[in-house]
């Protein structure tokens, strides 16, 4: 608090220096000079004794505010850049605080209360002159409610005025929006400037960017706080911009039989990339729309937390549901039978017998037709066989999960007995619980002995009757066509047994036998039935493929109408190929057959690709877990399906540790330029069995140099696959022992090393030889030879009972008496 002069004073107040003189002597201030001081407490004084005089002797506070105002222009600069000239209107406030009650003297801070007094004083102290004493009422309010809001930043200016002003009271400059600042303040704002000038452009930026902020923002409601809670508010604006990571919640995620990355990031509320990284860090790389299939969706799942379900959505399967209405009468069917057994023990040959004999017109002769099934017709009834022997093709319809066959008659050569694959078939039949029948077979051969057939079976637990035993054996030949009756009387009663039913008043439901392109009747589609009547006409949906049957046949290829339970029958009119062992049904709605066919070709299709991808993958961390695999890719192509499932599966039965085989295609039909492009790409052997390749393909063959091998016989197809994955096999290294070496004196030589006099006991030694020394017949070092001489010379190879010297690289430690084993690694080509 500066002190000040009664003539200052004075010239403030617009007053005679005179009258002030002796206002306040009446105040009891004796103050008889001009440039006598003047103190606050003086002045306080003065005021008092106004008050008093004018019958004020309440005062809530003992403070005057005395207010002056100037007008100046100052020069800025705005963020812009831009000079700009501002008027600005200085006011100057002094309040005077008056000290003589022992008060403390109150930060001079605007209040509405001492401005309330100010503009009360104001009306009396006219005596001081209306306008030297400005105190004006209505300013005094407006700056009243203004610094009740502004209380805190006044307070914090107020500070630095009071360093930087040279004012003697206490002084209070403080600006509003349209009157900016007082000449302190600006001085404060400079002062903030320096002080703050960091904080404040920060700020000013974080405001840029909050109204840069866009719909459900939660900074936009800061707009409507009171400017008091400025900085408090940004800091909520930090913590409301700032969205803490929120805790993970565990969904149940479906996972359809296919799923993009796309797809499955939106069912589990997160970023593509974040799944991306995820398959990415299981050493996949995918990309946005890649089609994953469910086993790796559901790891991805997994992975991210959440529970994986996996889904059948969308699904217009569950549209078969068949039309209840019509009640289903149950009849005896004939039985299904497959014949199965080991190689070369006459199935064929049986089947052949049976068709040629018993199929009612004997059109089909001895030809093999790829009907895939037939019927025969004997006085207890009626029997349907599977054309397709072997297990393969029972296995691949039972992987399917189709179940077509009642009965297995197992064909035993009964002068050769139980062999490999009978064993197999044993163990086929019985893991898809279907009953035996047993065909003791070329019982016509004089070496023939069906009990010790018997015998070999009781040890696989295939128990004759006769010993007690519930599987029937006969003793058949195929070629005599001896005891075939009883075989099929056999199966018959064995049927009986099963007591099979199907009914026939409904529609048609059945399997895939086969499938093949007929050039010049399209898709053909041998179909088993399995239950109700496939009549002509009919909409039938087989797999992924359907269409309306054109014309049925039998085995004969004779044109029927319909076709009762365990009927197979020939259809034409389907739109695609279907594949063996695929579910048929008879649906009379054919949008309804074309929508689900449609459904499941696209998800054959995605599924199909998923797995490929998936294969491919599965394929690289194969190689990387076992090494060094050879692979061996092939593309196989037939004339039936049968043919292509069992030559599929008989040839990856190939496959060892160290050779795999890839069957990365197969498909009916001749080989066409696709396939040839395809083999091409992955370096694949094409394996055409029963089919050629088409013209196109043919010259593309040549000019991609594509390995195409031309089979009619599956065995032939399967050596010869063997052989080419022996080729594929890293050739066996073998030890050879060539000669023997004793070591009968040691020569140590500086900077040589020690040189070994020897003498070839046995075999012969040769430069390039490696070596093992045997001490006491422990081998102390095994390693290659450094020099080999003869006398002086150097020398290719010494035969036994010569002489001569020798040293061993890195090896110096070579003693009398040794011995030396010299061998020699031999590579031998290895086969399957
Ligand atoms: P698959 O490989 O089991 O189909 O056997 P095949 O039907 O091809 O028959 C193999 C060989 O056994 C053929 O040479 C047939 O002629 C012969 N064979 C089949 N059945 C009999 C038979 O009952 N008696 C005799 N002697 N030979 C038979």
């Amino acid at each position: 608090m500066g002190q000040s002069t009664v003539t200052k004073f004075a010239e403030e107040l617009g007053l005679p220096v005179d009258l002030l003189i002796e206002q306040l002597k009446s105040a009891g201030v004796n103050k008889s000079v001009a440039e006598d001081s003047l103190s606050e407490i003086d002045k306080s004084a003065l005021l008092e004794y106004l008050r008093k005089e004018h019958g004020q002797t309440q005062v809530p506070k003992n403070k005057i505010t005395l207010t002056h105002k100037q007008n100046k222009e100052i020069k800025k600069t705005d963020s812009t850049g831009r000079a700009r000239t501002i008027q600005v209107e200085v006011r100057k406030k002094r309040v005077l605080v008056r000290r003589e009650d022992g008060q403390p003297v109150d930060t001079p801070i605007v209040e509405s209360k001492p401005v309330e007094t100010v503009a009360k004083t104001q009306s009396k102290t006219h005596v001081l002159g209306e306008d030297q004493l400005s105190i004006r009422e209505d300013e005094a309010k407006r700056h009243a409610a203004l610094a009740a809001v502004q209380a805190e930043d006044v307070r914090k200016k107020q500070e630095v005025v009071a360093k930087v002003n040279e004012a003697p009271a206490a002084k209070l400059s403080e600006g509003t929006l349209h009157r900016p600042a007082s000449k302190a303040g600006v001085k404060v704002e400079t002062k903030e400037k320096q002080v703050d000038k960091s904080e404040k452009d920060w700020s000013d930026r974080e405001f840029k960017k909050r109204t840069l902020k866009g719909r459900g923002d939660s900074s936009a409601s800061s707009g409507w706080r009171s400017p008091k809670s400025r900085s408090k508010s940004r800091e909520e604006n930090e913590e409301s911009t700032f969205v803490a990571p929120t805790e993970l919640i565990i969904r149940d995620i479906h996972v359809p039989e296919t799923i993009s990355v796309a797809d499955l990031a939106h069912k589990m509320s997160v970023k593509a990339t974040e799944v991306i990284k995820v398959l990415m860090n299981m050493g996949m790389m995918v990309t946005i729309n890649q089609i994953l299939d469910q086993d790796t969706g559901m790891i991805v799942v997994g992975e991210m937390g959440h529970t994986p379900v996996a889904a059948l959505d969308d699904d217009p399967d569950a549209l078969i549901e068949q039309d209840s209405s019509i009640e289903a009468i149950l009849e005896t069917r004939p039985p299904v039978v497959t014949v199965m057994g080991h190689v070369d023990h006459g199935k064929t040959s049986l089947l052949d017998y049976i068709r040629t004999t018993r199929v009612a017109s004997g059109e089909a002769g001895g030809i093999t037709q790829h009907i895939g099934a037939y019927h025969v017709e004997t006085p207890r009834g009626m029997v349907t066989f599977l054309d397709t022997p072997g297990h393969e093709a029972f296995t691949a319809m039972r992987a399917r999960g189709a179940k077509a066959t009642d009965i297995v008659i197992l064909v035993v050569a009964a002068d050769d007995g139980v062999m490999p694959q009978t064993i197999e078939a044993i163990h086929h039949a019985k893991a898809a619980n279907v009953p035996l029948v047993v065909a003791i077979n070329k019982i016509d051969k004089p070496d023939a002995s069906p009990e010790r057939v018997k015998m070999e079976l009781v040890a696989q637990e295939v128990v004759p009757e006769d010993f007690g035993g519930d599987t029937m054996f006969v003793e058949v030949s195929a070629k005599s066509g001896q005891g075939i009756d009883k075989l099929l009387e056999s199966v018959l009663l064995q049927a009986e047994v099963l007591e099979l039913k199907a009914p026939k008043n409904t529609p048609a439901k059945g399997i895939v036998i086969e499938g093949r392109l007929d050039k010049g009747r399209g898709p053909v589609a041998t179909v088993l039935i399995q239950s109700g009547t496939l009549k002509r006409g009919d909409t039938l949906l087989a797999g992924s493929a359907f269409g309306r049957i054109r014309a049925m046949l039998d085995e004969t290829g004779k044109e029927i109408k319909e076709a009762g339970p365990s009927m197979p029958v020939e259809v034409l009119g389907l739109a695609d190929v279907p594949n063996a062992g695929e579910e048929v049904v008879v649906l009379n709605d054919e949008r309804k057959a074309r929508e689900i066919a449609l459904f499941r070709q696209g998800k054959f299709r995605d599924v199909k690709l998923a797995k490929q991808q998936a294969a491919k993958l599965a394929n690289i961390f194969d190689q990387m877990a076992e090494g060094n695999v050879k692979v061996l890719p092939l593309i196989i192509k037939s004339d039936v399906q049968g043919s292509c499932e069992a030559l599929s599966t008989s040839l990856q039965k190939l496959s060892t540790d160290e050779v795999k085989v890839n069957v990365i295609h197969i498909g009916v039909g001749a080989v066409t330029e696709s396939d040839v492009n395809l083999a091409s790409a992955s370096k694949a052997i094409l394996i055409a069995f029963n089919v050629r390749a088409e013209a196109g393909a043919r010259k593309l063959i040549d000019s991609l140099e594509v390995d195409v091998h031309y089979y009619s016989i599956i065995y032939e197809a399967v050596d010869q696959v063997k052989a080419a994955l022996g080729g594929l096999l890293s050739p066996e290294q073998k030890e050879s022992i060539i000669g023997m070496v004793e070591i009968r004196e040691v020569f140590k030589i500086s900077k040589i090393g020690s040189i070994a006099g020897c003498y070839v006991q046995d075999g012969v030694i040769r430069r390039s030889s490696m070596v093992r020394i045997l001490r006491d017949n422990v081998v102390i070092h095994s390693g290659e030879l450094d020099s080999l001489k003869r006398f002086k010379d150097d020398v290719k190879e010494v035969k036994n009972n010569f002489e001569c010297g020798l040293s061993i690289k890195n090896f110096n430690e070579i003693e009398v008496g040794d011995m030396l084993e010299v061998f020699e690694v031999v590579e031998i080509a290895r086969k399957l």
